[in-house]
């Protein structure tokens, strides 16, 4: 039997509460959160191999999809893409979310705009090394100007300007984005 997406929707709306299919009747239904039903799904899809792994749910809507065919996932080449750059979304930024799944790229948009809105009022928080110390990896601790500390601006040219300011040139500073609690 050829399991498809629409059954995978079906029996993640019967977990979490939703409708049952025509003619089901459940005394019991469980109400899981979207996430607590998809950790069900993967558990028949990673461990107990019945489902296939090609359904994933999107982190923004929570739709089911088919990623043979559909959807986006951030892998760790995702930041060479230059779509990225289009919609100003710096390299690091994609790295720290290698794994986010989306069903389309109106949800991809919505993501990457909901984090910039949730975090510091469309601030990001930079971390800021000195380059040659956050490259090597033979000087385990850091010397006086090795951290420049955190900076929070709207995106890397804004982080650059503030750089400057401050008198270090952005040049010879590595920095990450600091990320609280969006999975
Ligand atoms: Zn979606």
């Amino acid at each position: 039997m050829k399991i498809t997406t629409e059954q995978i929707q079906e029996f993640m709306d019967m977990l979490t509460g939703g409708e049952v299919p025509e003619g089901m009747q459940m005394e019991d239904q469980p109400e899981l959160s979207y996430k607590q039903a998809f950790s069900v799904i993967w558990y028949l899809q990673e461990h107990l191999r019945v489902l296939p792994d090609k359904f994933e749910m999107c982190d923004v809507c929570n739709t089911i999809f088919d990623n043979d065919s559909e959807g986006y996932i951030i892998s760790d080449d995702s930041a060479e893409d230059d779509w990225y750059k289009e919609i100003g979304v710096s390299a690091e930024m994609v790295k720290a979310h290698e794994g986010a799944r989306f069903c389309n790229e109106g949800c991809e948009r919505r993501f990457w705009r909901n984090l910039r809105n949730n975090g510091n009022s469309s601030v990001w928080t930079y971390k800021v090394w000195n380059k040659a110390f956050y490259e090597s990896a033979s000087q385990v601790f850091p010397g006086e100007g090795d951290y420049h500390g955190e900076f929070k601006a709207k995106n890397e040219t804004d982080l650059m300007y503030m750089l400057i300011e401050k008198g270090i040139d952005p040049a010879l500073c590595a920095w990450e984005i600091e990320l609280k609690g969006n999975g």
